[in-house]
């Protein structure tokens, strides 16, 4: 049986994430947007995410029994959405918290979870990050590599009851910001990066660890991604999450969870630009007319609203098989999130193209969208390695577990 109905939890999420997005988010993206063109680790609006906490939208991935919903990937995927048509970069950071809260929710001790997750609780400004990416490590992580020359460098030392980490990572989201990161190191460097792995957790604030430079990307800008330097960062025993050599194992990869919600990043993205696009046909004259009235605009309207269906009908289907594992295929989540991307940028580049000249100008939102959209090739697996699954699941070879 197929029952496409949202839960009545959902439906109140969802119109609570809406209202939040339009009502304090849309106001300020566009200004701090341009902020961020000169300032990009000082253009994120702290004000709108302490507005969020208020609402208890910033630890709805935390456990129930620490005041969260705990809520579930379709859940996710549901209201991710309402965010990302409004700020595909502000709504990136609420992913980054909903999952990795819940990932130490799900898989950290009850010491690691008053560690970090009651203080992440109670401050309405705390942040979580995961740094995994090298400068020299990123597809490698993503569509596993089994030689022991690849994957990331970042070294972890055993010494005593401690380990000793040194290294760097990249384009970690939220990482300007964030006070909890969760860091991939390698622990043991004679094993293929998959098997010798470990996610340790800490506090921003621990000696030897610091912030680089914040990227000066060309979308997204508020998903504040940043370099993680680490000299000598000493991290107890008690703050692996998981276990040793764990860092890529099915518990890591939060089991598949990811995909479809990474997914939903293109498909906000693209609803949002086409809600843009939509309104401006509808309100802007031409010879007397709406340009809705045109056959040429209201079809090119009528193709964006159809890949956007298609794709959220792709995204549902995938967040919903991970929730109910035994109908679970990789293969359905590459397809999804590879064909957000292809929807987001078909879409975006439509909706520029219905606000003629004016799209090609910062005082609209369509060239805005369009940047946000290329963000969705970069996500995660690239748009490529996402094609890669899918073909080489066709070909029978099991590409990952996840
Ligand atoms: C907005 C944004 C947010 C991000 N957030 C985070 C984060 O929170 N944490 C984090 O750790 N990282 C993050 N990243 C980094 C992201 O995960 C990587 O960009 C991604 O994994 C790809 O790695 P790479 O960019 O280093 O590409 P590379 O691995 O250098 O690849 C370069 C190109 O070669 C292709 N390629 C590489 N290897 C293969 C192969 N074996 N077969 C076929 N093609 C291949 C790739 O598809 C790509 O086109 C983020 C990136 C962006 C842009």
């Amino acid at each position: 049986m197929v029952d496409m109905r949202l839960t009545d939890e959902q439906l109140e999420l969802q119109s609570l994430v809406r209202e939040y997005s339009r009502e304090v988010l849309k106001p300020i993206v566009a200004e701090c947007d341009r902020k961020s063109q000169s300032d990009p680790a000082g253009c994120f609006p702290l004000d709108a995410l302490k507005a969020a906490s208020k609402l208890g939208l910033r630890t709805l991935g935390l456990p129930k029994e620490l005041g969260g919903r705990d809520i579930d990937t379709l859940t996710h995927c549901i209201l991710l959405e309402e965010v990302m048509a409004v700020d595909p970069g502000f709504a990136a950071t609420f992913h980054q918290v909903w999952r990795l809260a819940q990932h130490i929710g799900r898989e950290g001790t009850e010491e690691q979870k008053k560690k970090f997750l009651i203080p992440f609780a109670e401050d309405d400004t705390c942040l979580i990050s995961i740094g995994q990416t090298e400068p020299e490590s990123g597809t490698d992580n993503t569509f596993p590599y089994r030689g022991v020359d690849g994957g990331i460098k970042l070294s972890a030392v055993k010494q005593g009851g401690e380990w000793v980490l040194n290294g760097t990572k990249h384009f970690v989201a939220c990482a300007s910001l964030a006070r909890i990161f969760i860091v991939l190191g390698r622990t043991d460097p004679h094993a293929p990066a998959p098997d010798g792995a470990t996610q340790f957790l800490m506090w921003g604030d621990t000696p030897g660890f610091r912030i680089g430079r914040t990227h000066d990307k060309l979308g997204g800008a508020l998903l504040m991604n940043a370099e993680l330097i680490l000299e000598n960062v000493r991290v107890p025993e008690s703050d692996i999450l998981m276990g040793v050599n764990e860092g890529f194992s099915d518990k890591a990869r939060h089991y598949g969870r990811g995909a479809p919600m990474v997914a939903t990043f293109g498909l906000g993205t693209a609803r949002g630009a086409y809600e843009a696009a939509l309104s401006y046909a509808r309100e802007t004259s031409r010879r007397g007319k709406p340009l809705i009235q045109n056959d040429a605009i209201a079809m090119r309207l009528a193709d964006m609203l159809m890949l956007i269906e298609a794709t959220r009908s792709a995204i549902w289907r995938a967040a919903w098989a991970v929730d109910n594992r035994e109908y679970y295929l990789q293969r359905d989540s590459a397809i999804a999130s590879y064909f957000s991307t292809v929807c987001a940028r078909s879409v975006c580049e439509n909706a520029m193209q219905i606000f003629g000249k004016d799209g090609y100008t910062r005082k609209f939102p369509a060239e805005k969208f369009l940047r946000d959209a290329l963000m969705t090739n970069h996500i995660n697996n690239t748009v490529d390695v996402r094609l890669l699954k899918i073909g080489r699941s066709l070909a029978g070879e099991l590409v990952s577990s996840l």
